[in-house]
C-alpha cells in the first residue's frame, strides 16, 4: 500500500488575510443572488481542495475537519476517482438507467450487496442524495409490508425533503415553517447514554422504545424501523451497547422492516464498513450516500431481496438516478478504500482523536463527553461546573472554539441537538502529521475558551 499523491502541499497555511479580498467580493456577490436559506458555516470561499487541504481564493490552507459533511473520505480530489469520472464523462454523460442501461451501475450493485452486513440474497437500487435514498427505503418498506407506521427516534436527522423533514428530530432550522408533514411518523426515546437521567443498559433502553411502539402503534401496525447506528448531526451519538440488535431481533420477529440509516456513518467512516458491523447487526435495508462515491451525488438503498424486489416495475428510479460518472467515481471511491484499508485507518484516526482529547478533557471542565467510533468523532460541550450536575449545554463556548479555530486554518463542524458538538470528520487519508497539527489547533481553542 503506498500514500496517495497529492497535488497540494498538505499543510495549514493562513498567513494571507482572513476572510481575504476575494472571498469577501464572492461574499458580495452571492448576497445578491444566493438565496440566503442556504447558510455556509465558512466564510471562505474554495479554490482547490485535495486530501485533507481546502485552499481558498485568497492562497489560504485550512486542514479540513469536516471533509464536505463526511463526503471526501477518500481525499478532496483522490487520483482514482479524478481518472475515473475523466475516462467516464468522455464517453456519456447521461443516458437514464431507466431508459438505456449501463454497466458502472450494475457494477456499484455488485458491491454494495458485496460490502454491506450479511450473506443473505440482496438487491441495490440507486438515487443521487441520502434524503432520496432515505424516502425510497420507506417506500420498499410499506409496499412490502402493506402497513404505514414509521418508527424514528429522538435526535434523528434523516433529510429535507418534506417525507424525511417529519423523521427529522430538530425544527430549527430543518424543519421550522415547512410543515405540513407527512403523517404516520412516529418518534420514540433514543439511547443517549450521557444525557439519560439514570443509568440504562442498551437493552432496556430498546425495551423503554419498544413498549411505546406497542403501546401507541401497535407492531402489526409498523412498516419500518428507521434508525442511524450512530446518529450524525444530531450529535454522534453512540447507543448504548445491546441498543441496535434488541431493536433488530424485536424487529424480526414482529415482521418490521429495520432499516440503518448509514448515509453519514457508512463507507469506513467508525472503523468499520458499515457501523451496523460495530454490534453484529444485519439490517433488512441499509441507506448510504456522502462518502459513497468521492465527492459525487450518489446514494444508495440496499438490502433483503425480497424487500426491493416485491416492487413493481418502474416503481423504483428517477432521472438522474445512479448517473454513469458518479458510478465510476463510486467504484474508483470504494477501490482506494480497499487499497488503503480506510476501516483500519479509521480505527487509528479515532483512537489518536479519541486519546488526545479524553487527555484534554481532564484539563478543563467544559468538555462534557468526548464519543463516536473511528473516525466519527465528537466532543459535546457544557457551561463549567456543570459537567457532574445538570450538564447544561455550552453552545457558545462550541461556537467560539470553531471560529477560533477557523482563524488558524481548521475547519471544524458542530452538531448536535443543543449546539454544543463539535464533531471530527476528517478525510480518512489525512496524514498523521497534518492530524496532530489540527488537534494542536482545536486543543488550544478549547482551552482558551
Ligand atoms: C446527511 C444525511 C442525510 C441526508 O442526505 P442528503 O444527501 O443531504 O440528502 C440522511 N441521513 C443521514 C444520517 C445524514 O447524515
Amino acid at each position: 500500500m503506498t500514500a496517495i499523491a497529492t497535488r497540494l502541499e498538505q499543510k495549514r497555511d493562513v498567513s494571507g488575510a482572513f476572510p481575504g479580498p476575494r472571498s469577501q467580493e464572492l461574499a458580495q456577490r452571492r448576497s445578491a443572488v444566493v438565496a440566503a436559506g442556504v447558510a455556509s458555516s465558512v466564510p471562505v470561499y474554495a479554490a482547490d481542495a485535495d486530501g485533507a487541504i481546502i485552499r481558498d481564493v485568497d492562497g489560504n490552507q485550512f486542514i479540513d475537519l469536516g471533509s464536505g459533511i463526511a463526503v471526501t473520505s477518500v481525499g478532496a480530489s483522490d487520483p482514482a476517482v479524478v481518472a475515473a469520472v475523466q475516462e467516464s464523462v468522455e464517453h456519456f454523460t447521461h443516458t437514464c438507467f431507466m431508459v438505456t442501461p449501463y454497466e458502472s451501475y450494475i457494477a456499484v450493485a455488485e458491491q454494495l450487496n458485496a460490502l454491506t452486513p450479511g450473506d443473505h440474497e440482496k438487491r441495490t437500487v440507486l438515487f443521487n442524495s441520502g434524503a432520496e435514498a432515505v424516502e425510497n427505503a420507506v417506500k420498499v418498506a410499506r409496499l412490502a409490508t402493506g402497513r404505514n407506521a414509521v418508527v424514528v427516534f429522538d435526535h434523528a436527522y434523516h433529510g429535507r425533503t418534506n417525507l424525511t423533514m417529519a423523521l427529522t428530530a430538530k425544527s430549527m432550522p430543518y424543519k421550522h415553517g415547512f410543515g405540513p408533514f407527512a403523517p404516520e411518523v412516529y418518534r420514540v426515546p433514543m439511547s443517549y447514554p450521557y444525557r439519560e437521567e439514570t443509568e440504562i443498559k442498551g437493552e432496556d433502553a430498546a425495551r423503554r422504545a419498544i413498549a411505546m411502539i406497542e403501546k401507541q402503534i401497535g407492531a402489526d401496525q409498523v412498516a419500518a424501523i428507521l434508525i442511524e447506528p450512530v446518529q450524525g448531526e444530531g450529535g454522534f451519538i453512540v447507543p448504548a451497547e445491546g441498543f441496535l440488535p434488541t431493536l433488530a431481533a424485536w424487529a424480526k420477529e414482529t415482521g418490521v422492516v429495520f432499516i440503518a440509516d448509514e448515509v453519514q456513518s457508512g463507507f469506513c467512516r467508525t472503523g468499520a464498513w458499515f457501523a451496523s458491523e460495530h454490534e453484529n447487526v444485519v439490517p433488512d435495508l441499509i441507506t448510504m450516500a456522502k462518502g459513497i462515491a468521492g465527492g459525487l451525488p450518489l446514494s444508495a438503498v440496499t438490502g433483503r431481496a425480497d424487500l426491493l424486489d416485491a416492487v413493481h416495475g418502474g416503481g423504483l428510479g428517477g432521472t438522474y438516478g445512479g448517473n454513469p460518472v458518479a458510478c465510476a467515481a463510486a467504484l474508483a471511491a470504494i477501490g482506494t478504500m480497499k487499497e488503503q484499508d480506510l476501516p483500519a485507518r479509521a480505527g487509528h484516526i479515532g483512537d489518536t482523536i479519541g486519546s488526545r482529547l479524553r487527555a484534554l478533557a481532564e484539563k478543563t471542565d467544559i468538555i462534557g463527553e468526548v464519543r463516536g467510533r473511528g473516525a466519527m468523532m465528537a466532543i459535546e460541550l457544557v457551561k463549567p461546573g456543570t459537567g457532574a450536575t445538570t450538564k447544561e449545554p455550552n453552545p457558545e463556548a462550541t461556537k467560539a472554539i470553531v471560529q477560533a479555530a477557523l482563524a488558524e486554518g481548521v475547519i471544524l463542524l458542530t452538531c448536535g441537538t443543543y449546539g454544543n458538538v463539535i464533531r471530527l470528520l476528517p478525510p480518512l487519508v489525512i496524514s498523521d502529521e497534518l492530524l496532530v497539527d489540527a488537534l494542536d489547533v482545536l486543543e488550544t481553542a478549547i482551552l482558551a475558551a
